[in-house]
């Protein structure tokens, strides 16, 4: 990959936790975000920085530099937020009217402009910070929903240097983005980027669309043009490293958290989930499908365990408590109606595993459910893959997942059609081990292929040339 100049420069709404970065281990002992596996080599390689919120509240005025602290050849550039920012920046605006329209729950998005002005200020606010930082060769690589206006508040300040964007989420039909007020000024400040990538093409082919809907331009090959400025527009699937899970899930003995998790009999059929507790995971339809096929399927009663991981995510948020009732009411419907001595069909767990923990379980798994009603990527189902032994599991997936795109060899499912699912589970559960295997290696050839790395080089080379 050809050589830049300049250091790497990561902007996120948050900074990683500074073990993370700062681990030299390849294992798998505390979780890893993808962002970071794909980053991290990077920034240690060139010399980089990373700036974003510090995850803390405090009084503005108190804090309005950054605090930088240096790791090796990385610098760690943090802000503090007020809480009325936390409030309305972040929970109002990036996850109660960004996240929603993003992944197509517009009747889930909370419109106000209040919320809107506080994402503009904290837009402003980490320019003006990062600004000074920055060097003339740097590239600066800004990551997610979070910051769709930075670019251009950098430019007005005047960074004249290389400026990417990455939208680690799905992009909407134009339809669904004009329902935020401000579809225009934010599509408006995508074009002060060189380049802004997505991961499938048919998130590409929703933006373009909306960017000509909404600012009247056009897209010619890659490149989309609007009164004398133009964007490079590109596909990235993120992945992970493959490597990473493969020898932790191989590694002799269970750790402690996965031993937690084997409560069942080992002549049991185990199918996993494993997401944040988030409306968008398709948690009670996935649920109501497994019921389904309990229902339609007697024979598989007293002899199959669903363990549903759900990692608490933006616990105070009114639509993530509904969504958690209605996730516990079927759970204990469920259980309640199907349990016998000594089983129960759903295992539930509300809490976070290390990956290390998960690793081992997806090895354990013989199917692993990955159906999000919609989900830029999803990379459970790539560390699924990537976990698998010599007599590997079956992977059913959301077509509405990016990762679907790449993994076509999955049991690809609707996840809105209860009666589909329930009917691809029964299909994973009773499948030769030869089509497993078939499958997985399908399956894992693009898991080696569109790795993390593979990632940040694509991503990294076109900016350099944009
Ligand atoms: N994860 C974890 N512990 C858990 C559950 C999930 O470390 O108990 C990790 C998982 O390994 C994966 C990430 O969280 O790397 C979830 O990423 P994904 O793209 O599937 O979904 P997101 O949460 O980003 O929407």
């Amino acid at each position: 990959m050809p050589k830049t100049e300049g250091r790497l420069v990561v902007v996120s709404n948050r900074v990683p936790p500074v073990p993370e970065v700062a681990s030299s281990e390849s294992g798998l002992a505390f979780t890893v975000s993808g962002l970071v596996s794909a980053l991290k080599p990077a920034l240690e390689d060139q010399g980089g920085l990373w700036f974003g919120w510090s995850g803390k509240t405090a009084d503005r005025k108190a804090n309005a530099e950054p605090t930088v602290s240096t790791l090796g050849r990385v610098q760690m550039a943090t802000l503090d937020l007020s809480a009325d920012e936390v409030s309305l920046y972040y929970t109002g605006f990036s996850n109660r009217a960004l996240w929603p329209i993003l992944h197509s729950f517009p009747s889930r998005a909370v419109i106000r402009q209040d919320a809107y002005r506080a994402y503009r200020r904290v837009n402003r606010r980490f320019a003006e910070a990062l600004y000074p930082l920055l060097k003339g060769e740097d590239l600066v690589w800004v990551q997610d929903y979070h910051l769709f206006h930075l670019g251009q508040e950098l430019r007005e300040l005047g960074w004249k240097g290389r400026l990417g964007f990455f939208l680690h989420v799905p992009f909407p039909p134009a339809d669904i983005f004009a329902i935020l007020p401000w579809a225009k000024p934010i599509l408006e400040s995508l074009m002060q980027y060189d380049l802004v990538g997505v991961h499938t093409d048919r998130y590409l082919h929703n933006l373009a669309d909306g960017l000509e809907m909404e600012l009247g331009g056009k897209m010619t090959d890659n490149e989309f043009s609007h009164i004398g400025s133009r964007v490079r527009l590109g596909v990235y699937p993120i992945g992970i490293v493959p490597s990473a899970f493969t020898e932790a899930a191989s590694r002799p003995g269970r750790s402690r958290q996965s031993q937690v998790l084997r409560r069942t009999p080992p002549d049991h059929r185990m199918i996993l989930g494993v997401e944040r507790l988030d409306y968008t995971k398709g948690i009670p339809q996935r649920l109501m499908a497994f019921e389904r096929m309990l229902e339609q399927h007697p024979s598989f009663r007293g002899k199959v365990s669903y363990v549903q991981i759900s990692v608490p995510s933006r616990t105070r948020v009114p639509e993530y408590i509904e969504e958690k009732n209605h996730v516990d009411r079927l759970v204990g419907q469920i259980n309640g109606r199907f349990s016998e001595d000594g089983w129960s069909p759903i295992v539930y767990l509300y809490r976070s595993f290390n990956q290390q923990a998960l690793a081992q379980l997806y090895r354990q798994t013989d199917v692993c459910l990955v159906t999000p009603l919609r989900d830029g990527m999803n990379l459970v189902a790539k560390e699924f893959v990537a976990s698998q032994g010599p007599d590997p599991g079956a992977l059913v997936l959301s077509k509405f997942s990016g990762a679907a795109d790449s993994m076509r060899d999955a049991i690809i499912v609707n996840p809105f059609d209860i009666d589909g699912t329930a009917h691809a589970m029964f299909r994973a559960m009773t499948m030769s081990a030869q089509e497993r295997r078939r499958h997985w290696s399908a399956l894992m050839a693009v898991v080696e292929r569109d790795t993390a790395k593979a990632w940040r080089e694509s991503f990294q080379v076109d900016l350099a040339l944009a």
